[in-house]
């Protein structure tokens, strides 16, 4: 039987001081909801995606995704479960907790909606560019945060989505296309088992 892609998004952030209310999460989530739904497209395990802004720890099962959304990097959640020096990204971070082992993805709002700045205007197209992280971190969750790697998502040929970033940050105008949509596709068919997901960020 075919499930639902459930894609848990843990907002920590608040409202972000009013840069990232209600509307804008919702603009967010139906966006991600769309990029998924091409993800899955040929993909026998999953006929819907569901996107849940209110799930407790122990809503996700084997094949969903969470993802959580922090204000900033000070507030990592992977950067307290990392074995070793880390070096967390500019808008988000993926890792394996080993004490978990179970992944961590987490993004940045305040470096992506008001380039990282409090007092910042918002970044054109805030809704579409948080989106775009969140797609980047669940790619790394999917494909190389655990070994083996199905393939580094920085180096997806033709990727939009996945690909390197440090000198070339996501844009809100980025949409992801047919190597993004295939290197998820390659990924569900070779992580049978889905990824675990880090829940204890989550409300109990
Ligand atoms: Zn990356």
């Amino acid at each position: 039987m075919p499930q639902a892609l459930k894609i848990f998004l843990v907002n920590k952030a608040g409202e972000l001081s009013g840069h990232f209310v209600a509307a804008s999460r919702k603009a967010c989530g139906d966006r991600l909801k769309g990029y998924f739904e091409a993800t899955i497209r040929g993909v026998a395990r999953y006929d819907t995606v569901s996107i849940i802004w209110d799930g407790k720890a122990s809503d996700p099962v084997a094949g969903d995704f969470v993802c959580y959304l922090l204000t900033a990097p000070a507030d990592s959640i992977a950067a307290t479960k990392a074995t070793g020096d880390v070096t967390l990204g500019a808008s988000g971070s993926t890792l394996l907790s080993l004490a978990d082992k179970a992944v961590i993805s987490e993004v940045y709002l305040r470096a992506i909606v008001q380039g990282g700045d409090p007092r910042g205007n918002d970044t054109t197209n805030k809704e579409a560019l948080v989106a775009n992280c969140i797609l980047h971190e669940l790619a790394h969750n999917l494909l190389d945060a655990t070994t083996p790697n199905v393939l580094d998502v920085h180096k997806v040929k033709d990727g939009v989505i996945c690909r390197e970033t440090g000198d070339r940050p996501l844009q809100g105008t980025d949409q992801p296309g047919p190597a993004d949509n295939a290197a998820f596709q390659a990924g569900f068919t070779r992580r049978a088992a889905g990824v675990k997901q880090y829940t204890s960020g989550m409300p109990g």
